[in-house]
């Protein structure tokens, strides 16, 4: 079938294009002191508590100004490209909301939701210009 666009070469234009925009939200963020550390996997990954799909994580170590970002490629098929600039403008905020929040674990409902609100908005102001 040569037309059927094979699921690891979907997978690289997915990740190019999510590197993409780490590389340009990260300074836009203020993020260009930490070192962020991104992971890609080949897997899904389903939250066990809520089992909803989740597109990626981050685990921030803000004394240190490092976090790791970890990114689940068959779960980042489902979006679009616009939704794959939000995945990761959601996650760079929880990079920067990380020392304000100080939770050892999984964030709460009310700061998933301060983290949604808040990469929708800086969104909409790049998308403004
Ligand atoms: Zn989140």
């Amino acid at each position: 079938m040569p037309d059927q666009i094979r699921p690891d070469k979907h997978y690289n234009n997915i990740k190019r294009v999510m590197e993409k925009h780490v590389k340009r939200w990260g300074p836009m963020l203020g993020l260009d002191k930490w070192t962020i550390h991104v992971n890609w996997n080949w897997s899904n990954k389903k939250d066990i508590g809520s089992g909803h799909i989740v597109g990626g994580e981050t685990y921030t170590s803000w004394p240190y100004l490092h976090a790791h970002l970890d990114f689940y490629l068959p779960d980042l098929a489902a979006y679009d490209t616009m939704d794959l600039e939000e995945i990761v403008v959601h996650e760079l905020v929880h990079v920067i909301t990380a020392e304000g929040f100080q939770n050892d674990g999984a964030c709460t409902p009310n700061q998933e939701r301060v983290v949604t609100e808040l990469a929708r908005s800086f969104l909409r102001v790049d998308r403004s210009k």
